[in-house]
């Protein structure tokens, strides 16, 4: 959905200088249908399957993007009772939740009980007590699934790999079975599925269905064990091309591969993309303030920082960078860094760039996942502007902070 047309980069029909003139930088800039494609790759792809792609709220909680996805009959995936607050505002629902996370709080169970989510992806025995005798509280029962952790590798970034046995994620898939059993004396819940999630920007997906293997065969287990369990969820996890060398894996043909592991197990299959639909979608805008050299490096410092977009600290992940403006010719070996005080505030390191001058408009690439949601106000930066572009028409979907909002709810 971006693209150069006469040596100007769009965004669908839109001109991103447009929107960097009119929103300002930095901005995060989403395409509509590159999320609604991606979201439809993975619905249309499992056919006549049973089945509920589960977004992952984590990767990009916007309430347009929630919105835009909740109308195409999305369901979500969330972490947390603020992101079930936002999913709720934008008109998700409820019946299509399903809430993961390693710890869940007493209030977050209870918000998640009241508002009849569908499912909760249960970490831990202690946590699945609480959720019963909450449950038991308000008179209703709870569906559940326990994550189980299926000692599978997913061949990622360590600080995004969740599956193996030492990760604090879900349950030892060895013990599941006891769990449910002992569980069955719990009066208020209800087990309805297993669930896993084995870890992100997984490249190559056969880990995970190597994982889809192991719980199918759990469930059969527990089938067997007079369990009322109709589901799996598999998690997310599909990586995206970060680098234009990388092939990230197609969509439709994980879930071709999919359908062809699982599709006779009479199952509810349940999907929990997060990156794949939001990442590719958005671009961060920022504007080149200076150029800098000292003897060992150039320097391109520009209005965005780590705060805005912190991958390139916390993983060293690479970003593509492109210039708004097609140039031909020079290049140069620089590194792109934002006004943050911390020698780790880069958007790039010794990347080969065009020779562009301050005041250019750079976009950073595949920055619609895990970036704005991941934010901050360090160094007292106010957060940046959110647009969303549809065809030939962009709007802002959240303001850009003040200093004003920096302090709000402080006091000297
Ligand atoms: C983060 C997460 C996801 C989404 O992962 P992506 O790599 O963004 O697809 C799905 N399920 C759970 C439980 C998660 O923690």
């Amino acid at each position: 959905m971006f693209h150069y047309k006469d040596g100007r980069l769009f965004c669908e029909k839109v001109d991103l200088e447009d929107i960097a003139e009119g929103a300002g930088t930095p901005c995060y800039v989403y395409s509509t249908q590159s999320i609604l494609d991606a979201w439809r790759a993975y619905d249309d792809a499992f056919g006549d399957l049973p089945h509920l792609v589960c977004y992952a709220v984590k990767a990009n909680s916007s309430l347009a993007v929630l919105a835009m996805l909740a109308r195409a009959g999305s369901g979500f995936d969330i972490v947390s009772g603020g992101e079930l607050f936002r999913v709720l505002k934008a008109g998700g629902d409820p019946a299509r939740i399903v809430f993961s996370g390693v710890g869940k709080t007493p209030a977050e169970i209870e918000l998640a009980l009241r508002s009849g989510i569908r499912n909760f992806n249960c970490e831990s025995e202690g946590e699945l007590s609480v959720i019963d005798s909450m449950a038991g509280r308000l008179g209703v029962t709870a569906r559940y699934s326990l994550r189980v952790n299926p000692d599978v590798d997913a061949v990622t970034h360590p600080y995004i790999s969740t599956g193996l046995r030492d990760h604090k994620f879900g349950i030892d898939i060895g013990v599941a079975r006891e769990v449910y059993a002992r569980a069955r004396s719990l009066r208020n819940v209800q087990a309805s599925g297993v669930s896993c999630h084995i870890g992100s920007q997984i490249l190559d997906y056969s880990p995970i269905l190597e994982a889809a293997g192991k719980v199918l065969g759990l469930i059969e287990t527990l089938q067997a064990d007079g369990l009322p369990v109709d589901h799996v969820d598999l998690g997310g996890g599909l990586g995206i091309a970060y680098e234009a060398a990388d092939q990230a894996p197609g969509i439709s043909d994980f879930i071709t591969d999919l359908r062809d592991r699982i599709g006779r197990a009479r199952l509810t299959v349940m999907i929990e993309p997060g990156r794949s639909i939001v990442g590719p979608a958005g671009v961060l805008l920022t504007r080149v303030l200076y150029r800098k050299k000292s003897p060992a490096k150039e320097f391109i410092i520009v209005d965005a920082a780590m705060n805005d977009l912190i991958r390139p600290a916390l993983y060293k992940a690479h970003h593509e960078i492109m210039p708004l403006r097609q140039r031909e010719g020079d290049s140069l070996i620089a590194d792109i860094v934002g006004p943050v005080c911390e020698t780790g505030d880069f958007l790039a390191r010794d990347r080969e760039i065009a020779d562009v001058k301050p005041g250019d408009l750079l976009a950073v690439c595949s920055a619609g996942a895990y970036g704005f949601v991941q934010a901050s106000n360090y160094n007292s930066r106010p957060r940046g502007a959110e647009v969303l572009v549809e065809g030939v028409a962009w709007r802002l979907i959240r303001a850009r902070e003040t200093y004003e909002d920096l302090i709000n709810g402080e006091t000297v």
